[in-house]
């Protein structure tokens, strides 16, 4: 029988995360308070995070050290597999050899549990007693509410109202771990009420959504905010992905060619991709190829700006320098395949900027197509977010059909798709459109850019 999953016993698990700040191929530029426009300081950060993980995002340590009680809890799911999509590849005829890391084994279906469960840590041990956050479909919300339940802590959710009516199951498996869940926008904060002034039916959307919980957590001293993706921090979390990924493939005598992860905020991505980039950094795999994968409906890497910009819609995060769609963007409601935020991390934009990454993007019929695929051949339901992925996987393994190279293709498959049916069923009965953002449309969004003068 072929050897279809390389696994990790307990014992060969990573127990440190990797940072890659040190190891940028230029100094990152440093986020403004959105007031003074001058650098952030620790202290502005501190009403919202608790100080190690505002330590986390400044810090200049190569390897940080997980906590015993996170590695108890990522127990429960990690190592996660790695596996080998032979069926896929037999499928396209292809000399290349896919490999994927599968994240979709961990509680609530992502990987987003592996930085829920860091951060909620955190939060408890500096006596934080609640944590206030937004959730898009509400994969995010569901691993943070796991995580809140097992610490013993509140868990208040500001919802995207389109999702909060359309995929109504992620907020019942938030309600059954004990949170709080509102279809923002709310009247309960100033943002909330201020969005619905200018549009009684907003859809909603992250941007507005971060503005309420950011509200929240900032005017209460008990209650901290969390981010699920974005912030360094949260990317540094999600490097136990890539961190096992790299032991696993060691163990077949194999090293990728190419890496692929879809981006939305860049997490996933970050958290395959970082710690082979190290070597990519400061090493000898200077021709690693590291793709990142987003919708043509919002292309923030593809066609977005490199400037400053908000992380929410009101305005009260720190200006962060990032690859952004400009933070009045409202995704289009007709998309179902996730990705939606009009920025993407600052370490991940910075390493497009510098060229040391790529990005595509792809419409949503064929990244829909994809996942059929790659369900019909590998038996696993992939969330849409991760057949952005397995697009870009089989795209690369078709160009190897054509040029006969047996490249080494590493994707991550962040999450399975179990509760995104209904947007698979739009797929079936030919409900899906696809939606390219016009360029006069994003300009009209440029304009918006907050105005930073840089020296
Ligand atoms: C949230 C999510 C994403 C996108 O977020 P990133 O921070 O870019 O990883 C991708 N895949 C799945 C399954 C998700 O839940």
């Amino acid at each position: 029988m072929r050897n279809n999953q390389i696994y990790l016993n307990p014992s060969e698990m990573p127990t440190e995360y990797y940072n890659i700040l040190p190891d940028m191929p230029e100094p990152m530029a440093m986020p403004l308070n959105p007031g003074t426009k001058q650098p952030i300081s620790p202290e502005d950060l501190a009403p919202l995070f608790p100080e190690e993980l505002i330590m986390q995002e400044m810090s200049p340590e190569r390897f940080i050290k997980i906590p015993e009680e996170v590695l108890e809890l990522y127990s429960l799911s990690r190592p996660t597999p790695v596996h080998r999509a032979y069926r896929l590849e037999e499928f396209l005829g292809t000399p290349a050899k896919i490999y994927f890391k599968y994240e979709g084994v961990n509680p609530a279906g992502s990987h987003k549990t592996n930085t829920a469960i860091a951060q909620t840590y955190y939060n408890k041990r500096a006596g934080v007693k609640k944590i206030v956050t937004e959730t898009g479909a509400g994969q995010w919300g569901s691993a943070l509410s796991i995580a809140t339940q097992h610490f013993g802590m509140e868990l208040e959710v500001f919802m995207v109202k389109v999702s909060y009516h359309q995929k109504p199951y992620r907020k019942t498996l938030m309600q059954l771990h004990g949170a709080t869940v509102h279809a923002s926008p709310t009247n309960l904060t100033n943002s909330g009420r201020q969005i619905l002034e200018q549009d009684a039916d907003s859809p909603g959307s992250l941007g507005i959504a971060i503005s309420e919980a950011v509200e929240i957590a900032a005017n209460s001293s008990d209650t901290n905010y969390s981010l699920g993706s974005v912030l360094n921090h949260v990317m540094l979390h999600q490097t136990i992905i890539g961190e096992e990924a790299k032991i696993q493939l060691a163990k077949v005598d194999e090293y990728p060619d190419i890496i692929i992860a879809s981006a939305g905020g860049g997490s996933n991505f970050a958290g395959l991709s970082f710690p082979f980039l190290r070597d990519k950094l400061t090493g000898d795999k200077k021709d690693l190829r590291v793709i990142a994968v987003e919708p043509s409906s919002c292309p923030t890497l593809t066609k977005g700006k490199f400037a400053y910009d908000f992380g929410d819609t009101v305005g009260f995060t720190p200006l962060l320098k990032m690859f952004t769609l400009g933070h009045t963007f409202v995704p289009p409601a007709i998309h179902a395949g996730g990705l939606r935020y009009h920025g993407m991390a600052p370490t991940v934009s910075h390493l497009h900027k510098h060229g040391v990454i790529e990005a595509q993007n792809y419409h949503q019929i064929e990244v829909f197509d994809a996942a059929r695929d790659f369900l019909t051949t590998e038996g696993i339901l992939p969330a849409p977010e991760s057949a952005h992925a397995i697009i870009a996987a089989i795209t690369e393994a078709k160009k190897c059909k054509e040029t006969g190279e047996a490249k080494t293709i590493l994707f991550n498959l962040s999450g399975h798709g179990f509760l995104d049916l209904g947007a698979y069923d739009s797929y079936i009965n030919n409900n899906l459109e696809d939606y390219k953002l016009p360029d006069e449309v994003i300009m009209r969004y440029f304009a918006d850019l907050p105005v930073i003068e840089e020296s």
